[in-house]
């Protein structure tokens, strides 16, 4: 059995029972919205599962460190990771009628009564991760143009753009000018 899977013990089918369960989980990658994320370490994880009565609920957290890259200059960031694990795990299921949101609500434990971590750890890194990962707070990100990375160069591009633009500014005025001239001879 591996780091991610929990066998419940008979004795968590006692109401208010709990046991605290720790492991290393190394994924992969994670693809998270538009980012990759990749692990040269294992996560560490620990839940404590405790039987409520009628589930049972498994609560902890998972913590890490992954890399991914700056959403403005794309250099390897690395992202602490620290997760909340939550979910509730129904007992006697297959007993209990369910409407629609408490299925959303709970998970089904296996026929086995095993746990698998892997989705419970991935969604808790999935919302603890930053919307845009950044090297650094003011990170300038890369050059549309010329595609330097200004915080290690800086270029001429936006200087020349600002100009660029000035000039086009300059260039529509006459045809305004033009215009409101054409107005005031036609009335
Ligand atoms: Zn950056
Ligand atoms: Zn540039």
């Amino acid at each position: 059995m591996d780091q991610t899977t929990i066998q419940v013990g008979p004795e968590l089918f006692a109401p208010a029972e709990s046991s605290s369960y720790s492991g290393e989980y190394l994924p992969e990658s994670l693809s998270i919205g538009p980012d990759t994320y990749t692990f040269a370490q294992p996560l560490n994880w620990n839940v404590l599962v405790s039987n409520t009565g009628g589930a049972l609920l498994v609560a902890g957290s998972v913590t890490g460190v992954g890399t991914t890259e700056c959403s403005r200059c794309l250099e390897a960031v690395e992202v602490p990771l620290n997760g909340e694990v939550e979910a509730y795990y129904l007992l006697n299921a297959e007993e209990t009628e369910l409407t629609e949101d408490e299925e959303d609500e709970f998970e089904v434990l296996g026929e086995d009564n095993t746990i698998n971590l892997i989705p419970l750890l991935e969604a808790a890194i999935l919302v603890d991760v930053p919307l845009q990962p950044l090297c650094r707070e003011d990170c300038k990100g890369i050059c549309p143009d010329c595609g330097v990375n200004l915080n290690e160069q800086s270029c001429d591009c936006a200087e020349a753009r600002a100009k660029a633009d000035a000039e086009f500014e300059e260039a529509k005025n006459p045809f305004a000018k033009l215009k409101e001239l054409n107005l005031s001879n036609d009335s």
